[in-house]
């Protein structure tokens, strides 16, 4: 898979790619990441990629032309199955979305900064827009990095034990039941029983209804 992200703040982006899974997947080649500095494809001589929004008011609007210039050169090289949007006002993200983009072979991810983009580039070349949640965040950077984690960890190959990432919550519209790890007895603490028993059938039994339950109580809209 291939993702290539837009930014104004590439350093933004360093350090999640830098470290556990996400660099693993990169290193393996499982997955190939590039960022692009928006100011690179700033023609001006300033390097300037945002301006004051027309109509006035607080704020500076990131501009149509580097964007379009950056899009327009990533598509003469690769196809894109998606050209992405970080945006509060998007689909909400959620593992439906997330196992379906982990298909994709090509995406662009950009990220908006200050009060957003231009919208004609939202009109004219995005194809989806998503949100990580009902709340502002400065910038897209932090919503594309848990973008390509939720995405890049679902393909096969990226995590050591494949079935790990089938296990969790959100998958099968259950959540997760809980875990332990030893010791089996801290302070008064005792792991549950059948954990210990070695009985696996009781313990897969024993997972699912946990899972059940969890779910009733606490995302029951994914019962429906
Ligand atoms: N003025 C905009 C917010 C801009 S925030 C509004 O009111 O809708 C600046 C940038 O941060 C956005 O362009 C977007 O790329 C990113 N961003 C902020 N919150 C986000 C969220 N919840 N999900 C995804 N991207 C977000």
């Amino acid at each position: 898979m291939r993702i290539d992200i837009i930014t104004a703040l590439p350093s933004l982006l360093e350090s999640p790619f830098n470290d556990s899974i996400l660099k693993r997947a990169i290193d393996k080649k499982i997955v190939t990441l590039e960022i692009h500095n928006l100011r690179d494809y700033s023609q001006n001589r300033q390097k300037s990629i945002d301006d004051y929004a027309f109509g006035g008011g607080a704020g500076m609007v990131l501009s149509i032309e580097p964007i379009y210039r950056c899009i327009k050169y990533l598509k003469k090289k690769f196809s894109y199955q998606e050209v992405i949007y970080m945006s509060p006002d998007g689909e909400l993200l959620n593992q439906s979305i997330a196992n379906q983009l982990s298909l994709s072979k090509n995406i662009i991810i950009l990220c908006g900064h200050y009060k957003g983009i231009d919208e004609r580039i939202r009109e004219h070349l995005i194809t989806k827009e998503i949100s990580i949640g009902n709340f502002v965040l400065s910038g897209g950077e932090l919503p594309a990095a848990v973008l390509c984690d939720s995405i890049i960890r679902l393909i096969p190959g990226v995590l050591n034990n494949e079935s790990s990432a089938l296990s969790d919550s959100f998958q099968d519209n259950l959540i997760a039941p809980p875990v332990y790890t030893r010791p089996a007895v801290f302070n008064d603490w005792e792991v549950p029983r059948i954990l210990t028993s070695g009985n696996n059938k009781a313990i897969e039994e024993w997972r699912h209804n946990q899972s059940l339950e969890r779910t009733k109580k606490r995302r029951p809209n994914l019962l429906k």
